[in-house]
């Protein structure tokens, strides 16, 4: 990009927003800006424009705590300007395309075309046609392979990023593992690139491909065999390493401390303080548990000195204390007592996001929420002692009737139970086993709250995902799963339960973009194209676009999301090095199937492979050396 680009580029206008244009929306400040909190920096002044896009409304993007925090670091470097974009909602985009306006960063108004970087955060497979949406109303090629050095360098982070393929083609570069340092980096890549006098993308690309936790999937080649199996990925570019590490920070870095407030309310609208990264109990189906591991705890100095300047900087009168699982912090008692202690003359009350099936979480509850006890929420998953063991979820039917009894007995009147459909080796009795345990807890509730008491039965299809024991799992067939809805429908028609599920439809689809490899680059881009967008909302989601994209590229879901997989085979994420070893993952798998458990590791080190990996970090919770790794049964 030469000087009259740049120069271009800091003379861009701004986008007008009139009231003809704003006003009809559902929610007009959605597109506004200008809240609380967010940083106004000179355009002009910048040396790098960073557009931080979220491939989701401004509501469910704005409850993300990674995105204030990149927000946050980047916003600090003097010579980068920030900015935020999330995705239109249908009315909006509406009204962008005829009024012929580009999709803006809200703070700037600049267009997001005029930006030098776009970062999508990818938090989940359903949003994936979001990232092509949003580019499109950004006037951008979608293809990372149409971009060049006169277009903005797109990047994407998140857990989506951790099995890029499906979206290789419209992304740059991925940045695996935890943002706060390799965003840095890139940046500093970045400035040191655009102040060379000649300067080609691909030099930009071989630089980004050298930092470690990058990912330039242009540097690599797709091999398949004659009958379309998947066989690996080979670098192409003597910059791509074979496996991309993931980054991770050895010590939690500072949290932000002025996120943006919004003006309108938004799914999750509080502080948030992360109390700690990672999770040490160890369930086979759940990938943040693999790839946020170690667990790194913040002390309780930092969450108190943190709170005080969140609540001081936003005015909250709620504040989240995040983790995977809030109860297993080591001082949590003491986190909330000091808390609660410091803000007593304030009206602020706490939440715990993530609580354990136990009475020790119904005791935190129960300091917590002293007054208006509504809702409490476990998540045993499964309704048999068997099934729980096999996907290692620690829990027994006692400690659930033990906690539940415990929250009607402290006052609280509805309990709402997560659990999962389609596991592996699920049963028929595992299903009727779930109606048996919600019968059980809404009686103990009807012993303390009457007709008062209701249990809530939320049943979420298993979906098999990357860096997981379950990674080889076929999604379970579509007979099967409409055979145990029905069977779960029947086992808990009760009065005072309420049941709800999620869509198979969506799990389908959800599973095969979880487990694809980049041919369905393809099939998004045409699925996009028949109108396929927001698919992780019920009322947007058209099954026949995709139907349609998945037929006219040759494939079909089953393809990828019941292909049965081996040791053997070559996954389309092995090379995305999250840490822990595939041969630990497969030995977990081996056990899930012989239906054995495997202890929280913050008891013992079972070697998933993590401390091996990044040699700064010791696991923090461990003294010992770990066990020998698990090895291919
Ligand atoms: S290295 Fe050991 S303690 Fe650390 S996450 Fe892995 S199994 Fe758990």
């Amino acid at each position: 990009m030469g000087n009259v680009e740049r120069r271009r580029r800091a003379e861009a206008p701004q986008v007008q927003l009139s009231a003809e244009i704003l006003l009809p929306q559902a929610k007009p400040a959605r597109y506004t800006g200008g809240e609380w909190n967010a940083r106004q920096k000179d355009w002009r002044a910048a040396e790098i424009h960073l557009a931080l896009a979220y491939p989701d409304i401004y509501d469910v993007g704005m409850s993300n705590l990674g995105f204030q925090i990149l927000y946050e670091i980047a916003n600090d470097i003097p010579d980068v300007l920030c900015d935020r974009v999330y995705a239109p909602w249908v009315d909006m985009e509406e009204a962008m395309r005829r009024h012929g306006l580009p999709l803006y960063g809200l703070e700037s108004r600049r267009p997001l075309a005029e930006f030098d970087i776009i970062g999508f955060q990818l938090p989940y497979e359903l949003n994936m046609t979001n990232v092509l949406h949003m580019l499109d109303l950004a006037g951008l090629p979608l293809l990372s392979a149409q971009r060049d050095e006169g277009h903005p360098l797109v990047i994407a982070g998140g857990s989506g990023a951790y099995h890029p393929e499906p979206m290789a083609d419209f992304i740059d570069a991925f940045a695996i593992g935890d943002g706060e340092e390799v965003l840095v980096e890139i940046l500093d890549v970045y400035r040191a690139w655009r102040r060379r006098p000649h300067r080609f993308r691909l030099q930009l690309l071989e630089e980004l491909a050298r930092l470690e936790g990058v990912y330039v999937p242009a540097f690599y080649r797709p091999r398949y065999d004659s009958k379309g199996r998947y066989l690996g990925l080979q670098p192409v570019h003597p910059d791509a390493p074979e496996r991309v590490c993931r980054r991770v920070v050895e010590r939690l870095p500072l949290a932000p401390v002025r996120p943006v407030v919004p003006y309108i309310s938004i799914v999750h609208d509080r502080a948030m303080v992360e109390i700690q990264r990672g999770c040490t109990q160890g369930c086979r189906f759940c990938q943040a548990g693999i790839i946020y591991r170690p667990v790194r705890e913040r002390s309780v100095e930092e969450i108190c000195r943190l709170a005080q300047e969140l609540i001081d900087h936003t005015g909250y009168e709620e504040l989240g204390l995040l983790s995977l699982s809030s109860a297993d912090h080591s001082q949590i008692v003491e986190i909330i007592r000091r808390l609660k202690a410091q803000f007593a003359d304030r009206p602020l009350s706490l939440s715990l996001p993530s609580l354990r099936v136990d009475s020790f979480s119904v005791e935190l509850a129960n300091m917590i929420q002293e007054r208006r006890r509504s809702g409490l929420t476990f998540a045993p998953e499964a309704g048999s002692q068997r099934l729980r063991d096999v996907i290692n979820k620690k829990v027994r039917a006692e400690d659930l009737f033990q906690a539940t009894e415990a929250a009607f007995q402290s006052g609280w009147l509805r309990i709402k139970l997560y659990f999962m459909i389609g596991l592996p080796t699920e049963t028929v009795e595992d299903v009727r086993a779930i109606g048996e345990l919600v019968r059980e807890v809404l009686d103990i509730g009807r012993r303390y709250a009457g007709r008062r008491a209701q249990v809530a039965v939320s049943a979420a299809t298993f979906v098999p995902k990357p860096h997981t024991p379950f990674q080889w799992v076929p999604l379970v067939a579509e007979d099967t799963l409409a055979e145990h809805i029905a069977v779960l429908q029947d086992a808990t028609r009760v009065k005072g339960v309420h049941l709800s599920w999620h869509a198979p439809i969506t799990s389908l689809l959800e599973a095969a973009l979880a487990r694809g490899d980049r041919r369905l680059g393809q099939v998004i881009h045409r699925a996009w194209q028949l109108g396929a967008k927001f698919d992780a909302w019920e009322e947007q989601f058209r099954p026949a676009a995709w139907e349609q994209a998945f037929a006219e590229n040759g494939l079909h879901p089953d393809d990828f999301a019941r292909r049965p997989l081996d040791y053997a085979d070559a996954l389309p994420w092995d090379h995305i090095d999250a840490g822990v070893t595939k041969a630990f993952l497969w030995a977990e798998y081996q056990r899930a199937l012989r239906g054995e458990i495997l202890s929280d590791c913050r008891e013992v080190c079972h070697g998933c492979g993590i401390r091996g990996r990044f040699h700064l970090l010791a696991c923090p919770l461990l003294a010992e050396e770990p066990a020998a790794e698990g090895k291919p049964a």
